[in-house]
């Protein structure tokens, strides 16, 4: 996809792109398309205009409703390791926020399913994604914390809000050789990996991460 004609591009210079980018390759992201990608997607169109200078720095920033945007880094890590899925056909996202990882995977995946609990976000995150000409998403208002049976399926599920404990009920959503990226915790989180092997799930503990947490219900 091409984001050349969004608008306030040229707020943001190449060289704040690039420094982000560097910043991520020595911080370990090593996939080129995930480097690419996120060199792409206009990451100032997805916060308010008043903070949209610091977009591109290394940190979460606020997105209203009490939420944020994640830092760029763990963006990039958690698509990385989507991109380890034998396939890419079907992802779901826990919590939409501000639509910037989901329209970060939908460089990538064919159908981006994701789901927001918040009515105000997921409304603000459905007209800018079809302001950007992101059309390979289905969005949701509702509660996320058992997955989306219904739709699935999926190649991959990705938790952007902490759950409390590991959420099993979603590993039967997930296909053979699927990856469920969620971090886990309340204070002290994990971001953690379920893999779909031919043994069974096999779960890999990952990094220290801190996240908003899942919560119950709709809002
Ligand atoms: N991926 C987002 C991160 C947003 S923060 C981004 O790129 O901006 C995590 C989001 O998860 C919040 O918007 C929060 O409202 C949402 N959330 C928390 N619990 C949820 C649940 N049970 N179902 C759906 N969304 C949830």
């Amino acid at each position: 996809m091409n984001f050349n004609n969004v608008p306030g591009m040229g707020m943001t210079s190449a060289r704040t792109r690039t420094r982000m980018i560097d910043r991520l390759k020595s911080q370990g992201i090593t996939h080129p398309e995930v480097l690419t990608i996120m060199g792409e997607v206009p990451r100032h169109a997805f916060v308010d205009e008043a903070i949209s200078h610091k977009a591109y720095d290394d940190m979460s920033l606020p997105i209203g409703h009490g939420q944020t945007i994640s830092q760029p880094y763990i963006v990039a890590r958690m698509t990385e390791l989507a991109l380890g899925a034998p396939q890419r056909d079907k992802v779901l996202e826990i919590g939409t926020g501000c639509g910037y990882q989901t329209t970060v995977l939908a460089q990538f995946f064919k159908t981006v399913y994701s789901i927001e609990r918040i009515g105000g976000l997921a409304k603000q995150a459905r007209e800018r994604l079809s302001t950007l000409g992101v059309l390979n998403t289905r969005l949701r208002h509702g509660d996320g914390s058992r997955g989306l049976p219904d739709s699935g399926p999926f190649d991959v599920i990705m938790l952007t809000a902490a759950a409390p404990i590991v959420p099993e009920a979603m590993i039967a959503q997930l296909k053979p050789g699927g990856r469920m990226i969620f971090p886990v915790g309340g204070d002290t989180q994990e971001l953690r990996m379920i893999e779909i092997t031919p043994e069974g799930p096999v779960e890999q503990r990952l990094e220290r991460v801190k996240f908003v947490p899942l919560l119950p219900g709709m809002a």
